[in-house]
């Protein structure tokens, strides 16, 4: 690992100004994406601004809505009492990633700006229509996550700019979700496949209010299936109807093949995954 400096600032401005004072920075919140990368010369920074020195950056904050800081470990997302009240889907998710030492460690901050395709905390709060809130230099800046990702493991986060915090809205409370993540192996692994459902259906008639389908690890960022949202919002959810956005939900998915799955496995899987998800969802007795 190449030498490089430490800088761990005491608050938000200061980690700004560490940003564009140094040559090649990086930000380090939990490390269990950066340390890998820099272990294996994949990424070589010549400065490493910690943000865990930062007060109030990892709370969990409930309004109605929530507002989750950037350095909020997905563990801390997992056993939130609240969160696995208002909205599970969200602790369950977080369960999936990797292991509880990794979950100790990785924040959701970090897990957004890695910025990988298969990312867990990706998924699923892309299906909540999280808005993400960045500290630049220029103060704060606020956009939906569905423009945030802009290829494997790139966002649009500047240089000078820190994920702060991630605004989940309140109407999110009255929807069902559901989480489903599909690999070879049942720890420790990403997904080649991860789906998250949001569902605000009418039990007894089945009438679909609105319906939120985001698909990860199939596409060169986490997507939401828009046409097979199209095909069930404001209508009825028959199992024809069903299996049809299924089917267009995974017409949306470009996966590429690669030593974990082929293209054409990983779109059967969205087809299946998409239609089993809605169909627990509307046949759960405990609403999420
Ligand atoms: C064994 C193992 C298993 C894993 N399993 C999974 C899994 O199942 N699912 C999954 O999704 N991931 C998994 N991961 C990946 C990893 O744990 C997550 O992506 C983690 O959430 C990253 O968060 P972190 O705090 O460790 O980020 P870091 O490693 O500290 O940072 C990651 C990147 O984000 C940037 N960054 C971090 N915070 C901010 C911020 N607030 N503002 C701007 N930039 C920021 C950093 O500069 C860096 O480029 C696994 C990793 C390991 C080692």
């Amino acid at each position: 690992m190449k030498r490089f400096d430490y800088i761990r600032p005491g608050n938000m401005a200061d980690a700004i100004a560490a940003l564009q004072a140094n040559d090649e920075p990086y930000l380090l919140a939990g490390g269990t994406d950066l340390l890998i990368g820099m272990k294996t010369n994949a990424v070589k920074p010549k400065c490493l601004i910690d943000l865990k020195g930062i007060p109030g950056i990892d709370c969990i904050e409930y309004d109605n809505g929530f507002k989750l800081g950037a350095l909020t470990t997905v563990r801390d997302v997992e056993v939130s009492p609240l969160i696995r009240e208002k909205i599970p889907a969200l602790s369950e998710a977080a369960a999936t990633l990797g292991s509880i030492q990794i979950r100790n460690r990785a924040t959701i901050g970090g897990n957004l700006c890695h910025g990988s395709p298969a990312a867990d905390m990706a998924a699923i709060l892309l299906a909540m229509n999280c808005e993400l809130q960045m500290a630049t230099g220029n103060g704060a800046k606020t956009m939906g996550l569905d423009q945030f990702f802009t290829g494997p493991n790139s966002t649009v986060l500047n240089r000078n700019e820190v994920l702060a915090q991630i605004i989940i809205p309140k109407e999110i409370g009255q929807f069902k979700g559901i989480y489903l993540k599909h690999g070879p192996r049942k720890a420790m692994d990403i997904g080649i496949v991860n789906i998250a459902i949001l569902l605000d259906a009418d039990v007894s008639s089945g009438f679909c209010n609105q319906i939120m389908i985001a698909l990860g690890a199939v596409a060169p960022r986490p997507i939401r299936a828009k046409k097979a949202e199209a095909l069930l919002n404001a209508n009825r959810l028959t199992p024809e109807l069903i299996q049809e956005a299924a089917e267009a939900a995974s017409d949306e998915a470009t996966p590429i093949s690669d030593f974990r799955a082929s293209a054409g496995y990983r779109k059967d899987l969205v087809k299946n995954l998409v239609a089993k998800g809605i169909d627990q969802i509307l046949n759960s007795k405990d609403p999420s």
